[in-house]
């Protein structure tokens, strides 16, 4: 047995460092790397429980053209001739790549590259937009640039820590840990805002049950009640930050929660100036996402809590891979390193790709992608690495859009998957365990993800696929790596570009790496602990303020109930992989709908009975379960089963496409609903 190999878990933002001990062909031993900045050696139990998910059952080994096997070659030129006659009939748009968080940075960059650069479109978008676009574009539109200005120590140097919409103990069990430590050796205390009297809630030392939506009320008031106690100097914020003259005057001092919880809240806040805000899918996953980003980084700036140790507004990112996603041009709206579309910072793109067809402009972000498959406006889609068909809101619209779409490709690991069952042509890839390249956490960390296991069968890694179909386009040689490391050295050259305009990502470092160095490289933050004290790509320098408005109440007669979507501790999305241990699934065995019992009672639900709920775009099929921690008119189901006797994921087709107008992401967490018992 060699020495354990070190690399990244293959779930959430955490990022956590694994040591890997490969103890047969398929099977290997997991533990935390003490080594590692993001866990110091922790582990929660999906990270501890790796080793059960990596057989070959179910794996697509060989690519496949409609139900038959191909060889790669076959595969590929079919893929590059459907593109390459779809580009000439329809022209660039007509094609989209729909990708994953799940992606190492090497292959995104590929992907992002070849569709902005080459094809021409903007059309590359990626299930990150599910889980984090709100708090990009509240970054954007704070600090002019996607920037997290925020690092894990912190959370260890507060003195609070406000948790908005955030389950930590069950969706970031590591960085829990961590909070839970700080508080048990230097009294950090812990505010929850969220609907829900979740597990993390339960442990905290203030729940604010706030309404869905309700973070932008409370925050505002919670800002105007700290200047009303002279915690906002005027004269420095004047001289870091831009507020435009109306801004104090349009605040609403209206919290929306009882005046004593609110009280409660201000005199903590008040009290210990050192204080982080995580923020996760609760505050983005919402119709006024970037609204709440916002509304909490206006608290941070106009108080002066950030850039300074055991501070800062704190996005944390659902996926390994969402942040190297972001930094790499994976969204529609961005082009690589965060670089804008304005005229000058798309002619150094050009530039540095010698991009023939680099995109004139955003392209569609992932609602908006399907709505234009739906409509015959995209022909041609490559999904990478996620399962649109269970994942996204509305999925019943979704499938019907895959089934139009004259073109379907859908690189995977799983032979079957919802998704893949709309392919035309399946390519294997690489799984975790098997991929090599780096993925960066919610703290900007970069880490390694390191292969543990030969390819099986002909599965290839994701950028030697995208590259093998640019060459076939004519375009290979400004895709001819050698291996990731290449592609790695090539992402961190393009920084360059964002540090001569202001950016704050800057790997110009790494650029000349060797390939044995970037074998062995360790794990690194960008940008330093506190970029933000670099000041901002604004024209002013300064960071800024933005107005923001609490939404109108909703109300509907049909449809009374609020139906919010939440993730259980020991499963991951749509359970393509944590659905393969049996350790993880003793956890919670099926989807519950946890709902009041006042509200059950008076709906004539019953405890473990069955319930069918349904919303304007579907219905599913849950398990009663009582909770006193939901609000009164609130019910919540997981997101991740799919449901077997319908064939198709549960969760999603209730979930309504309506998104945040900024960063375009889907509100899964505020459905009109009702629900009777069956
Ligand atoms: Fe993996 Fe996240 Fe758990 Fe860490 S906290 S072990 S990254 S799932």
């Amino acid at each position: 047995m060699g020495a354990p190999i070190r690399t990244t878990c293959a779930y959430c933002g955490v990022g956590c460092g694994v040591l890997a001990q490969v103890t047969g062909p398929r099977s290997v031993t997991i533990r935390g790397d003490a080594a590692h900045p993001a866990n110091h050696g922790r582990l929660c139990s999906k990270g501890t429980h790796l080793g059960e998910t990596v057989g070959l059952e179910g794996r697509l080994l060989t690519p496949m053209i409609g139900d038959g096997e191909a060889n790669w070659d076959e595969a590929l030129d079919l893929v590059a001739a459907r593109m390459r006659e779809c580009i000439a009939e329809h022209g660039p748009d007509s094609v989209a790549f729909y990708v994953s968080g799940q992606l190492l940075t090497e292959d995104y960059y590929a992907a992002n590259k070849l569709m902005k650069g080459f094809i021409g479109s903007g059309n590359i978008d990626t299930n990150s937009r599910l889980c984090m676009a709100s708090a990009v574009a509240a970054h954007n539109r704070a600090f002019g640039e996607d920037l997290v200005p925020c690092s894990y120590s912190d959370l260890d140097e507060a003195d609070l820590v406000l948790l908005v919409g955030s389950n930590t103990a069950w969706c970031h069990p590591v960085v829990w840990q961590r909070l839970e430590k700080a508080r048990a050796t230097r009294g950090t205390k812990l505010v929850v805002i969220d609907p829900r009297r979740t597990e993390t809630a339960e442990q905290a030392d203030l729940h604010v049950a706030v309404a869905p939506d309700g973070d932008i009320a409370l925050f505002n008031a919670l800002l105007a009640e700290m200047r009303r106690r002279g915690l906002v100097d005027d004269a420095s914020l004047a001289a870091r930050v831009e507020t435009d003259a109306g801004f104090w005057t349009q605040l609403d001092a209206q919290p929306g929660v009882p005046a004593e919880t609110f009280a409660a809240l201000c005199d903590l806040v008040a009290a210990h100036p050192r204080m982080v805000t995580l923020f996760s899918q609760g505050a983005n996953q919402s119709v006024c996402g970037t609204d709440k980003g916002n509304a909490i980084i206006n608290l941070h700036l106009a108080t002066g809590r950030i850039s300074t140790p055991g501070t800062g507004p704190f996005s944390i990112t659902g996926q390994p891979n969402a942040m190297g996603g972001r930094e790499v041009g994976g969204l529609a709206n961005m082009l690589a390193c965060h670089l804008s579309f304005g005229a000058d910072e798309r002619a150094d793109v050009a530039a540095f790709w010698d991009a023939p067809n680099l995109c004139a402009g955003p392209g569609l972000k992932a609602v908006e992608m399907f709505r234009a498959i739906h409509e015959g406006r995209i022909r041609f889609l490559w999904v990478i690495a996620t399962n649109p068909a269970v994942s996204m809101p509305d999925s019943a619209f979704v499938r019907e859009a895959l089934a139009r779409c004259p073109t379907v490709i859908v690189s995977d690991i799983l032979a079957e998957t919802d998704t893949a069952r709309f392919a035309h042509v399946r390519l294997p890839a690489l799984g975790w365990g098997e991929k090599d390249g780096t993925v960066t956490n919610s703290e900007r960390q970069v880490s390694r993800q390191r292969a543990l296991f030969p390819p099986p069968g002909e599965a290839r890694a994701d950028w030697r696929v995208i590259s093998a179909v640019a060459a076939r386009l004519g375009w290979g040689e400004a895709f001819a790596w050698s291996g990731p490391a290449a592609i790695f050295r090539e992402f961190a050259a393009m920084t360059k570009l964002a540090t001569r305009r202001g950016r704050a990502l800057d790997l110009a470092a790494y650029a000349g790496l060797s390939d044995a160095e970037y074998d062995v490289m360790e794990p690194f933050q960008w940008g330093g602990r506190h970029p933000l004290a670099l000041g901002c790509p604004t024209p002013s320098g300064k960071a800024r303020l933005v107005r923001v408005a609490a939404p109108a109440p909703r109300a509907d007669a049909q449809f009374p109930l609020r139906l919010n979507t939440a993730r259980y501790r020991d499963q991951w999305h749509t359970m393509t992989r944590t659905g393969l241990s049996p350790t993880l699934s003793q956890h919670r065995r099926e989807p519950l709908l946890e709902v009041h019992p006042q509200d059950a009672a008076a709906l004539g639900l019953e405890d473990t009975g069955l319930a069918r709920v349904e919303t304007r775009q579907g219905a599913a099929i849950y398990r009663v379960a009582l909770s006193p921690g939901q609000r009164r008119g609130e019910l919540c189901v997981p997101m991740h089963w799919t449901d077997q006797m319908a064939g198709e994921g549960r969760t999603n087709r209730l979930a309504s496409p309506a998104t945040d107008p900024v960063s375009g992401q889907p509100g899964f967490k505020d459905a009109a609903a009702r629900v009777q018992a069956i």
